[in-house]
């Protein structure tokens, strides 16, 4: 199997783990009231839902529900992203081809070009764009109507959105890192699917290195059967839970090799910081993005790190969860 096959396989692996209705979401108790208050009202009125923007880091079921919405409302879903939206007409043209009632899916949507933002205030609001023709004085602007739809926005950061663009959203869900409890019956509920045996204790240890996120607990919970097939009998038992997770350098509070290369750099190379998050990414040799979006929510939530006007700095629990003593003058 060449390396796009295996990565193609575990995505249909994904896709075959996804809850198909409100009902089978796990956790996220109060956005599935909301949301189903939402649906459950748009259904009565025989409309279509107002517009959703659900903001928080990867991983956590943003996806899951734009395809629910459609699922709920049994509306055809169109799937796109900020960074595929590279000027106006890309959205015109998505837009103009969109069918009365259509869930429309915008990932990453704080990374569409402005011109763009720009075309989708009027989408949203008066379900109509001006599709400009040609340039300079002689260029012409002609209304295009487009059938009422729901846009589904996701973001990692629902602070990096424009106000106007906000604004339009009538129903905004920010989704929280998963309690290990919740996580376990996500991973009970996986092993169902995919036919793994699995032992209480086995998926416990799967839910509390799981980084609070779905996506990585049914991804270890797939190496984890790897480990369990070839290294053991198949069942995925405390033991065998925590030679995998070791030998994948998941640890055991579930920090993997980029949150611990940042706080590594945090604290040997920049003495526990202020020390901005440019170069803290160049230092771990990633992406500023995906240090701030992927690495940095889950380590300010576990208290390893905090943001200050002034940069990043490592609290104690960085400088102990290294096996370094902090300066005497770290914060807790
Ligand atoms: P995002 O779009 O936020 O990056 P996804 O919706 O793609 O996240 O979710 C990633 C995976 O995690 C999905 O395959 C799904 O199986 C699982 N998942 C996410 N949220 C839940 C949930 N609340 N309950 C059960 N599984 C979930």
């Amino acid at each position: 199997m060449t390396a796009a096959e295996a990565e193609g396989d575990e995505r249909a692996v994904e896709a075959a783990l996804r809850p198909r209705s409100l009902d089978e979401v796990v956790g996220q108790a109060r956005v599935r009231d909301q949301l189903g208050l939402v649906l459950e009202a748009a259904r009565m009125r025989g409309r279509s839902p107002d517009h959703v923007l659900l903001s928080g880091p990867p991983g956590l079921g943003k996806t899951t529900l734009a395809m629910i919405i459609a699922h709920e409302m049994t509306a055809p879903l169109r799937l796109t992203s900020g960074p595929a939206i590279t000027h106006a007409g890309d959205l015109a043209a998505i837009l103009s081809g969109m069918n009365e009632g259509e869930v429309l899916f915008v990932d990453e949507i704080h990374r569409m070009s402005r011109p763009a933002e720009e075309m989708l205030y009027m989408a949203m609001e008066d379900f109509r764009v001006d599709v400009v023709i040609g340039k300079g004085p002689g260029a012409t602007a002609i209304p295009l109507e487009i059938p009422p739809f729901t846009l589904v926005g996701a973001t990692t950061r629902a602070g990096l959105l424009p106000g106007p663009l906000r604004d339009r959203f009538g129903f905004t869900a920010h989704l929280e890192y998963y309690e290990p409890h919740e996580l376990d019956r996500i991973v009970h509920r996986s092993a169902g699917l995919l036919g793994v045996e699995l032992r209480p204790d086995g998926s416990s240890e799967i839910a509390s290195r799981s980084r609070g996120t779905p996506r990585i607990a049914n991804r270890l919970l797939r190496r984890v059967r790897d480990f369990a097939q070839v290294r053991a009998d198949g069942v995925v038992t405390l033991d065998v839970a925590r030679a995998a997770l070791d030998l994948y350098e998941v640890d055991e509070l579930g920090l993997d090799r980029l949150d611990r290369a940042v706080l590594d750099a945090l604290c040997r190379r920049f003495g526990g910081g202020p020390v901005g998050v440019s170069t803290l990414a160049v230092a771990v040799g990633e992406e500023r993005e995906t240090v701030e979006e992927v690495a940095e929510p889950f380590l300010v939530r576990n208290g390893f790190l905090a943001r200050t006007p002034r940069g990043r700095i490592a609290t104690r629990a960085a400088w102990h969860h290294l096996g370094l003593a902090a300066p005497a003058a770290v914060a807790d």
